[in-house]
C-alpha cells in the first residue's frame, strides 16, 4: 500500500489543492499515495458544533478546543504514523525530516486555525509541532500542503527521473549550483564553457565550487553542519 496522508482540518475543500496536479496528482491517481481529509467540526458535540473558545487568561482571538480535536485524532489516527501539528512555534521543516517522513508508511497532519491549539491536546496526543518558516499564516492548511508536497515528490516512483533528487539544494548540505539550458547565448550571456566541455570531472568540480560559494554567500548557517563539508554525492 502507498503512503497514507490523513489531514485534520476545518477546511477539507482546500485539499488536495495543488497536489492534484502534475507529478503528485498523477501519483495520487495511480494510488502511490492516498489522502484522506477529516472535518474537525464533525467531532463537536454541542448543538452549535463549536470547535473553538476564548483563550484562558484573556487576549485576542480563539483557541481550538482540546476535546474536539482529541476525538477527531482518536477516530482517525489509530496507527503509529507520525502526528504533525502545523505551527509557527514548531521545529522548522528540513529536507532531512522530509526524507524520514517519506520513508514511513504515512503521516497525520493537524491544521491549526485562529490563535492555535490548546496545549493539552498537543501533549496528550503526542503532536509534533512543525513550522514551515518564520512568518505567520492564517491557517495550517497551506503549511500542510507544503509538507505533503515535499514528501510526496520523493516517494519511490513519483518523480519521473529518480536521480533528479540527488543533487538538489540541501541534499548534500549545500544549496544547488546554478542551472543552464539552451540557447547557448541569451541576451549576450553565454552558458559557462565548462558545462559544454564534455569533461564530467571538471563539471562536477565546477558545480561543487559554485554550490559552496553560493551557500557561503546566502546560507552560511548550512555550512555549520557536517554534510556540507563532504563532496557532493554522485
Ligand atoms: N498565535 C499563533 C499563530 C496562529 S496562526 C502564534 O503566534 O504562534 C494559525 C494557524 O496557522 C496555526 O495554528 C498553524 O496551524 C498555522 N500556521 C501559521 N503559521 C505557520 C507556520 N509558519 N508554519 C506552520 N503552520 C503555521
Amino acid at each position: 500500500m502507498g503512503f497514507r496522508a490523513t489531514i485534520l482540518t476545518l477546511y477539507p475543500e482546500m485539499f488536495p489543492g495543488h497536489l492534484g496536479f502534475s507529478l503528485a496528482g498523477r501519483a495520487l491517481q495511480r494510488g502511490q499515495w492516498t489522502m484522506e481529509t477529516v472535518q474537525i467540526r464533525d467531532f463537536a458535540i454541542d448543538r452549535h458544533r463549536t470547535v473553538d473558545d476564548t483563550p484562558a487568561g484573556g487576549g485576542a482571538g480563539m483557541v481550538l478546543k482540546p476535546d474536539v480535536l482529541a476525538r477527531a485524532i482518536d477516530d482517525v489516527a489509530k496507527d503509529d504514523r507520525p502526528r504533525l501539528l502545523m505551527s509557527p512555534r514548531g521545529r522548522p521543516l528540513t529536507q532531512r525530516r522530509v526524507r524520514e517522513l517519506a520513508s514511513g508508511e504515512g503521516i497525520v497532519i493537524v491544521c491549526g486555525r485562529f490563535e492555535g491549539v490548546d496545549q493539552r491536546v498537543i501533549e496528550a496526543r503526542g503532536l509534533e509541532e512543525v513550522s514551515i518558516g518564520d512568518y505567520i499564516l492564517s491557517g495550517g492548511e497551506p503549511a500542510a500542503l507544503v509538507v505533503l508536497d515535499a514528501v510526496v515528490r520523493i516517494l519511490p516512483g513519483v518523480m519521473g527521473n529518480e536521480l533528479s533528487g540527488v543533487h538538489e539544494s540541501f541534499e548534500g548540505g549545500l544549496l544547488e549550483h546554478p542551472q543552464y539550458t539552451r540557447p547557448q547565448e541569451f541576451e549576450g550571456r553565454e552558458i559557462p564553457a565548462v558545462l559544454t566541455s564534455g569533461n564530467h570531472g571538471a563539471i562536477e568540480k565546477w558545480r561543487h565550487e559554485q554550490a559552496l560559494a553560493l551557500t557561503k554567500e546566502r546560507r552560511a548557517d548550512l555550512l555549520a553542519t557536517d554534510a556540507a563539508s563532504q563532496p557532493v554525492k554522485k
